[in-house]
């Protein structure tokens, strides 16, 4: 989405460790109306699709989980990273380890809110290693709903995720894909799509 890769190029910052920091527009303050842009070409991707529910995790996937819902005219449901997890068996809980924090959080989704009829599509800011959608993959299957597939604003192709949930015969969808980036000189490479 060349929207969104521009912004990237003007407002990202690349810092070591191969972080994207985004916080002017996504991961702080959030640029809407490019939220709005980026909320249509999700409906367009995953037009074929019949999409019941928006599955995210707290808290960065939440604002654009939000807005490509109204275009989907879906809810939202958030997984919430939990202090201590509940073993009333009111909830699906997974193990997802940050890539940010590189803390392991136990995270849950309520029993109520996806069922096995939902048709789920997943969406969330970045992608890196994978561990955040494997956790969400792991929730939306235990509870013997669908993956219909999985949007990403940002995926960085130099990291696994990419190709580990690929493999995984799931259908995801990039809307920019950074395949290479320089914390020295800022450059940012885009891959062809
Ligand atoms: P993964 O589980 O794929 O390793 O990491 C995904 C999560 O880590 C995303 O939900 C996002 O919040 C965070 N994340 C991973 N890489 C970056 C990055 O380069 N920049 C920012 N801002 N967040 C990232």
């Amino acid at each position: 989405m060349k929207l969104l890769e521009e912004r990237i190029r003007r407002d990202g910052v690349v810092k070591a460790g191969g972080v994207l920091k985004v916080d002017s527009f996504l991961n702080h303050q959030m640029d809407v109306e490019l939220f709005n842009e980026m909320g249509k070409e999700f409906k367009r991707l995953f037009a074929d699709k019949n999409i019941n529910k928006i599955l995210t995790i707290e808290a960065s996937g939440i604002g654009i989980a939000c807005i490509a819902a109204q275009h989907f005219g879906v809810p939202v449901v958030f997984a919430k990273k939990a202090q201590s997890i509940n073993i009333d068996g009111e909830v699906y809980s997974t193990k997802i380890q940050s890539f940010t924090h590189g803390k392991v959080y136990d995270v849950i989704v309520s029993k109520k809110y996806i069922t096995p009829e939902d048709r789920i599509l997943i969406i969330d800011d970045f992608l890196a290693n994978g561990c955040a959608l494997e956790g969400l993959i792991d929730l939306v299957r235990s509870a013997g709903a669908a993956v219909e597939g999985i949007g990403i604003c940002i995926e960085k192709g130099f990291q696994p995720g990419g190709e580990l949930i690929r493999q995984k015969g799931v259908r995801l969808e990039s809307l920019a894909i950074v395949d290479d980036m320089n914390a020295e000189t800022g450059e940012i490479k885009f891959r062809q799509q």
